[in-house]
């Protein structure tokens, strides 16, 4: 118990001695992911408001600060501190009932060892992008989970800081999940995923933005705002109720199970889903919204 204890406190300690470090040395171990999000969000709004698709919605479109609290919400305040504290500590108490059972504790397929580093992080990343199309399918099609995603689909006016707007139980599900499959049986190394994840952040913000971009033959690749914002959409047709276009960084899933749906310009098309007039506002509300049962 008392090693349980101290396991917990020094995760705690770890991530905030973290987040500091990231804020007061922005290159003391490479370049600081909280000055990378900044660099990246600001250069994407400055081309929103350079290059607007939707030429009449405003600067600060509706919930922009809102979404931009959640970008740190997500990232840092739940992200780093909470969450990044809660997975160390799992991951001990995952080993530990591993080895109990009679598993390996640390990983069962060394798997990306058989390859060159560079390969890995291309790999990682397919991999990791089709279990989060895979999870993100799933997030539409259980109704329990659906309660906790319907927060991101409650976006009626679309911009990039809208690209973190979730849930933190989606934070649990995909980062236990990612952990289980990347790490736990495939072997990856986290420390080489801090340009997967600041690609995943630059191609999610880009999804997001109000910019009227498909990348040309390279969207049949790679997820973008002119595909992503029919996942949004509020009315689908029957055959299409439970989503479309899931991919998170890659839209290859999609066009490869036929879950695709761009059936004519987004630019003007209604957001949310039924019901969303109702859906809360605010923070908090939003947050415990899911846990309401009546
Ligand atoms: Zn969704
Ligand atoms: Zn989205």
């Amino acid at each position: 118990m008392t090693s349980l204890l101290q396991t917990i406190e020094n995760a705690y300690k770890g991530s905030w001695n973290c987040l500091v470090n990231q804020i007061i040395h922005p290159f003391s171990d490479g370049i600081s992911s909280f000055y990378v999000l900044i660099f990246l969000s600001l250069a994407i709004w400055t081309i929103e408001i350079c290059l607007p698709w939707r030429k009449n919605q405003s600067v600060l479109r509706k919930d922009f600060w809102l979404d931009a609290f959640y970008m740190f919400f997500n990232y840092y305040l739940f992200g780093l501190i909470i969450f990044a504290a809660l997975s160390n500590t799992t991951s001990v108490l995952f080993s530990e009932l591993m080895g109990s059972i009679g598993m390996p504790r640390r990983y069962i397929f060394d798997f990306f060892h058989y390859f060159p580093v560079w390969l890995q992080v291309i790999i990682f990343f397919m991999i990791r992008d089709f279990l989060q199309w895979c999870i993100h399918n799933l997030f539409h099609r259980i109704p329990f989970l659906w309660r906790f995603h319907k927060l991101h689909h409650s976006v009626r006016e679309m911009g990039f800081a809208a690209h973190l707007r979730y849930h933190f139980m989606e934070n649990v599900v995909y980062q236990l999940i990612g952990f289980v499959v990347l790490s736990y049986i495939l072997h990856f190394k986290l420390e080489y995923g801090f340009y997967v994840y600041m690609i995943g952040t630059l191609i999610g913000h880009l999804n997001h933005a109000n910019l009227g971009w498909d990348y040309g033959p390279l969207k049949y690749i790679l997820n973008n705002p002119k595909m992503h914002i029919w996942h949004h959409v509020k009315d689908l047709p029957k055959d299409h109720r439970k989503g479309v276009n899931f991919g998170i960084s890659l839209s290859c899933w999609d066009y490869l199970f036929k879950t695709n749906y761009i059936p004519s310009d987004g630019r003007d098309v209604e957001l949310g889903f039924e019901g969303v007039e109702n859906y809360p506002s605010n923070f908090f509300e939003q947050q415990i919204e899911p846990f309401k049962f009546n």
